[in-house]
């Protein structure tokens, strides 16, 4: 690998990259390889004992995926990092990694679904119990701290109601109490946010989301402290997370043009933040980097612009909401976010419906809450298909 420091963050993306072969490529190939040979008895000897860093077999490490990893690395300010099959792989090879039966998490309640469901359905069969805090209240994290609290968990901005926390104000209570900080980064992306600046000890993402950007692959990295990324090494080693070598090849090209896709998607974000909050059957908006966002003022300090997902509130609730994704031509009804194409989803009637109205309150889902992945078309065009459907609800 190539690295080459205190160039542009840019220049650094583009520029690391896997050795050239004999064959002088001009852009990485694609390792796909299960496996690597050795030169001779020592040579397998000295690979497996660790008494050389090199690639043995593509579940423990291979030239592409490394390249990935490196890469998001030079974007986080993280020491080293694993790369996953997926982010949920990730999340949960992380977890499981440092935690024991008996510790316990103290985690935003507003956390991804399938992440929700591995605290609160798989991770207490092992005696490993979470507490939630109300995003909209932080300082009561100190008070859900025990003696065997291991973790603090947290999104920001949160899906899908697009809240804020305060990362810096996190990172000291964390270091204050001795736990692991862990940051899942998915929706900012590691070039408008990074956590271990603010004291975050590993980084998740989901690339499956804006890395990939088009809606094509599934993946996961964690990156942080080399420590503790040392023994999500040797548990994901064990247990075959990994990330395949073409999907790492797909990402690691993908993040050479993640600066400009991100400041496209924000602008276009922005634009359609803005046109809602003037729209007479919208209620109310949730962007972080309009003024009228609870948490503006710490979005400012904390990301670099505001992201590409926009959360609004449809006036007439759950009905309103339906009719609302009835009417929407251009932009795609889907769970995924994050993609070059814009998408709508209403939490209420569709990946939310099966919890209770309270339960749904209490992670910011109201009846009438659309969430908006921004894309990449010209926004003219996103707006005015929000707008014919906003006109007939
Ligand atoms: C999508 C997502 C995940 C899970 O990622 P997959 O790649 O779908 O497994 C985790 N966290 C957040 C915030 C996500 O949006």
């Amino acid at each position: 690998m190539s690295t080459q420091n205190k160039l542009g963050l840019e220049t650094q993306i583009i520029r690391t990259q896997v050795e050239r072969t004999e064959f002088q490529e001009h852009s990485v190939p694609l390792y796909l390889t299960s496996s690597f040979i050795f030169e001779d008895a020592e040579d397998m000897r000295a690979s497996f004992a660790e008494d050389k860093e090199r690639n043995l077999y593509s579940r423990f490490s291979n030239p592409n995926t490394s390249e990935f990893v490196e890469k998001i690395c030079i974007m986080e300010g993280a020491e080293d990092g694993f790369a996953f099959a997926t982010g949920m792989a990730a999340v949960y090879g992380t977890l499981a990694t440092l935690l024991n039966a008996g510790d316990h998490i103290v985690s935003v309640g507003s956390v991804f679904g399938s992440t929700h469901t591995l605290f609160t359905k798989y991770f207490p069969k092992w005696n490993i119990q979470t507490t939630y805090f109300d995003v909209n209240h932080p300082e009561e994290i100190e008070s859900k701290i025990q003696e065997n609290t291991k973790i603090l968990y947290v999104e920001s901005p949160t899906n899908p109601a697009v809240d804020i926390l305060d990362l810096e104000y996190l990172g000291k209570i964390a270091k204050k109490h001795k736990l692991i900080f862990v940051v899942d980064n998915c929706f900012a992306t590691p070039y408008l946010q990074n956590p271990i600046q603010f004291g975050a000890d590993l980084v998740i993402h989901s690339a499956t989301k804006l890395i990939d950007g088009q809606g094509r692959v599934l993946g996961g990295v964690t990156v942080g402290r080399s420590d503790l990324i040392r023994e999500i090494y040797l548990f994901s080693r064990n247990t075959g997370p990994a990330l395949s070598p073409f999907n790492a090849w797909v990402l690691s090209k993908s993040l050479e043009n993640l600066p400009v896709r991100i400041e496209k998607h924000c602008e276009n974000a922005l634009k359609v933040a803005e046109f809602l909050e003037n729209h007479p059957n919208v209620a109310s908006v949730k962007y972080p980097f309009l003024k009228s966002h609870p948490q503006y003022e710490v979005a400012k300090r904390q990301m670099k612009l505001g992201g590409n997902i926009v959360a609004f509130e449809i006036k007439g609730g759950i009905e309103a909401g339906r009719q609302f994704l009835d009417k929407i031509k251009l932009c795609s009804l889907s769970a995924n976010l994050g993609d070059t194409r814009s998408i709508v989803t209403h939490p209420a009637s569709t990946t939310h419906s099966k919890l209770t109205e309270e339960e749904r309150l209490a992670v910011s889902i109201t009846d009438g809450l659309v969430r908006i992945s921004v894309g990449l078309e010209t926004v003219r065009d996103v707006i005015a298909d929000l707008d014919q459907a906003l006109n007939q609800v």
